[in-house]
């Protein structure tokens, strides 16, 4: 059975349509990236399959239930795209993962810090579980939000750009780790991102989306470069992350040794 499945999915803002007619399944088990440019609803995409707000029209599936009955029978993972956390707050590490198991009276306070524990030893962050939440670089935050969004062990896993913020020099490890979750653990994991060298990598399948989705398959049968120029239009919203430090002049992650698809096919 899908893990996520909608059907014919509009969403309408006001009198403004954010997604027209989108049908898309996913597998269990698949690592899905969901690709295209700045307000093409691809967080609006993510916030259908959560159930987090409904669809104008259409019909939304989680292992073959409606988003409200599966969030009520297990836990899904959604890592937001804007952090809301209160960063004054003077959190540590291990608090801001046990805020998401917090409310759960099925488990003991002690299994509660035993599962903290196992989550940020999954995102290599254990040894930092007593640090300031507010101190952490950009990548490490990351890190403790993934943990966060996956200790309650979720079968299914919303990431909205977990890219931002992480320091190029982790990004292998993250994907790697986001990979393993997917290809070792069956955990269906769908993902936003603007970054090619990510999903030519790391990614089972690709979706394009603007407003509607213009394809969805397998990695291994799109050339990458040509769908995203294809749904982006302007290759310079492209980016990718390649462990060769050439310079891009065209995009805004040039000092990060980031390159837009033109460079790479040149
Ligand atoms: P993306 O994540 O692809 O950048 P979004 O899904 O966030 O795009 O947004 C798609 C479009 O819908 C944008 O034009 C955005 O301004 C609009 N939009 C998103 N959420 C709302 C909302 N709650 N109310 C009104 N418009 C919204
Ligand atoms: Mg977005």
């Amino acid at each position: 059975m899908e893990a996520v499945k909608i059907e014919s999915v509009s969403v309408v803002f006001g009198n403004f349509l954010a997604l027209e007619n989108v049908s898309i399944s996913v597998g269990s088990g698949t690592l899905l990236a969901i690709v295209g440019p700045n307000g093409a609803g691809k967080s609006t995409l993510l916030k259908v399959m959560s159930g987090i707000i409904k669809p104008a029209a259409g019909k939304v599936f989680l292992f073959g239930d409606s988003p409200e009955l599966y969030r009520k029978k297990n836990p899904i993972g959604y890592l937001p795209q804007q952090q809301n956390l209160n960063m004054d707050l003077p959190l540590i590490v291990s608090d801001v993962v046990y805020m998401n198991l917090a409310v759960r009276k099925d488990i003991s306070k002690k299994e509660k810090r035993l599962m903290v524990a196992e989550a940020l030893n999954n995102v290599g962050m254990f040894d930092l579980r007593n640090r300031i939440f507010s101190y952490l670089s950009g990548g490490e935050r990351q890190r403790v939000m993934v943990a966060s969004a996956m200790v309650n062990m979720p079968k299914i896993l919303f990431l909205d750009e977990p890219n931002t913020g992480v320091d190029i020099v982790n990004q292998d490890d993250f994907y790697d780790f986001i990979s393993h979750l997917a290809g070792k653990h069956g955990i269906t994991i769908i993902m936003v991102t603007h970054d090619v060298g990510v999903v030519s990598s790391y990614v089972d399948e690709i979706a394009c989306i603007n407003k509607k989705l213009y394809m969805h398959d397998k990695v291994g049968n799109v050339d990458i470069n040509e769908a995203m120029n294809t749904v982006y239009g302007k290759t310079d919203r492209i980016v990718t992350h390649l462990p060769n430090n050439k310079s891009c002049f065209s995009c805004p992650f040039k000092d990060f040794g980031a390159r837009t698809s033109d460079d790479i096919k040149s």
